[in-house]
């Protein structure tokens, strides 16, 4: 699979995401194992008006990677959630998510869900 270019690229994608019920617990998990300045670290960094509240600015990273939603890890690779900085990544076929959303993270879900 070709790679995407996100070093660099500020995570323009990563704004409001839906999430479902068990990408929302993992997440939860993963910030509760995380030392806390670390998280309150992440939390407390200036982002730009719906940027992902778990958007690294600093690193220019996700600040939760290995727990990211099923459409973050889809992002780029699908005709309907193609990446402006290189379409070519995404194949021919339209990405359907298994599960359904209970909701928006950043909207619905907030840092004080987690934290
Ligand atoms: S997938 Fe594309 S838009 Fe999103 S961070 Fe990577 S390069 Fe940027
Ligand atoms: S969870 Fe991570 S990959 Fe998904 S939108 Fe937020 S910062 Fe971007």
């Amino acid at each position: 699979m070709e790679k995407l270019p996100c070093k660099g690229c500020r995570g323009m994608c990563c704004g409001p995401v839906p999430i479902t019920e068990q990408e929302l617990k993992k997440i939860k998990k993963k910030i509760k194992a995380m030392p806390k300045k670390m998280s309150l670290d992440l939390k407390n960094q200036q982002r730009l008006y719906g940027t992902c509240i778990f958007y690294d600015e600093i690193n220019d990273r996700c600040g939760i990677h290995s727990v990211r939603p099923s459409i973050c890890r889809a992002f780029g690779y699908y005709n309907n959630l193609v990446c402006f900085r290189k379409p070519k990544v995404a194949v021919g076929e339209n990405y359907i998510a298994n599960e359904l959303p209970i909701g928006i993270l950043s909207i619905d879900f907030m840092w004080k869900d987690f934290i």
